[in-house]
């Protein structure tokens, strides 16, 4: 089955021509998905009945299916059947006066942080456009406020499925799509320096905000907990960040996972003051606290700590932010969201959870 949600402008125009269609037809349908959130051809009133009916023969719009759905006070979880038979998490997030969105990229991860229940299953697959794509536009269905805030924070390395994240993001930014503005789209990436290069060099993808997990400032010991740094050395992966492209006032994110006894001693903090060193205007830094996770060997550390890492930064004059992940307490954080689910199912907190559906 092909999906229109797969599809950009031009190449819908294409396949359109291709079917015997006129170009313009392409504009109408999209403006009914991306501008009414209208997924149903014989909705679509401006076509004709012939028009309808073969297009409904032809495409669907959602490759995804919706089998949870789970509410925290201050967020709400999705959770989607792929049509192999794989479970994709997206997380809405109620900040104070906006949505956000947390969506995936891959079904599991490659890059096998340690800290990451995420990584526990390996990387199955990439997710298509069309499925990161329908994340959007489902969540968006089922509510009443428009979302305007994407973060690719969910499961997987968006960096590692470059071509299919740069599409769907093409599709959420540009005026005949969904919209969104370049600024409030966030890649979030644990610094795969080659995909950071091709990035830099991309008029759509480097307009974008971007945040890395870096979660340690010593080599030795991010190479522990994210081996990828074997391959992508946090020299390299630091002077790929201060070389790149920035608009005025823009920064790059630099994700701190604190963990307790493993990253978040004064001294870790000292140095990463001297790794982000003269170039504090380039940067913000988020420290998240450790979301624990039975799978997962580490604990987070206490509040007092993470403030006095946090103070340490401060006084460097670095921009440093603490962020609880939202809904982290009922169904884990965007970014390791995969097993909790599984957790949830045996013993579901009836205090927290509400289970929809
Ligand atoms: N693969 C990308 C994006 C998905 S992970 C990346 O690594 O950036 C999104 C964020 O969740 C990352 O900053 C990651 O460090 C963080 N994260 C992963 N496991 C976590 C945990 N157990 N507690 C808190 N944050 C976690
Ligand atoms: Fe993958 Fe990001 Fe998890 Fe690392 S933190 S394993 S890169 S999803």
């Amino acid at each position: 089955m092909k999906f229109i949600t797969g599809y950009t402008l031009s190449q819908l125009k294409e396949e359109f021509t291709r079917l015997g269609l006129e170009k313009f037809r392409a504009s109408q349908v999209l403006r009914w998905v991306y501008k009414k959130f209208v997924t149903d051809f014989s909705l679509m009133t401006d076509l004709s009945k012939e028009h309808r009916e073969f297009l409904s023969e032809s495409f669907s719009f959602h490759p995804l299916e919706r089998v949870d759905k789970v509410e925290a006070p201050d967020a709400v979880k999705y959770l989607f059947k792929t049509h192999d038979g794989h479970i994709v998490e997206t997380v809405l997030i109620k900040e104070r006066d906006h949505l956000t969105l947390c969506v995936s990229s891959q079904i599991g991860c490659a890059v096998g942080c340690t800290f990451c229940a995420t990584a526990l299953d390996g990387l199955k697959r990439n997710l298509s456009t069309e499925e990161i794509v329908d994340q959007f536009l489902q969540v968006q269905k089922d509510i009443d406020s428009k979302i305007r805030n994407v973060v690719f924070m969910g499961m997987g390395e968006p960096l590692a499925n470059y071509d299919n994240v740069r599409k769907a993001v093409e599709i959420m930014v540009s005026p005949w799509g969904l919209d969104l503005s370049k600024r409030r789209v966030t890649i979030s990436t644990s610094g795969l320096v080659a995909q950071l290069r091709r990035m830099s060099k991309d008029p759509l993808m480097s307009e974008l905000n971007l945040a890395v997990s870096l979660n340690s400032p010593d080599p030795k010991k991010r190479l522990e907990i994210m081996p990828l740094t074997k391959t992508n050395t946090l020299e390299e992966l630091m002077e790929v960040l201060k070389t790149y492209p920035l608009p005025r006032y823009r920064r790059i994110t630099l994700e701190y996972v604190l963990i307790k006894g493993v990253n978040d001693s004064d001294r870790d903090a000292r140095e990463l003051v001297k790794l982000i060193g003269r170039h504090r205007k380039r940067f913000k830094v988020n420290l998240i606290p450790f979301n624990p996770d039975p799978n997962l060997p580490f604990e987070r550390p206490s509040l007092e700590r993470v403030l006095k890492f946090q103070k340490i930064l401060w006084d460097a004059g670095i921009s440093t932010f603490v962020r609880f992940s939202k809904g982290a307490d009922v169904f884990g954080a965007c970014g390791q969201l995969r097993s909790r689910r599984l957790m949830l199912k045996s013993q579901p907190d009836e205090k927290y959870l509400k289970v929809v559906n």
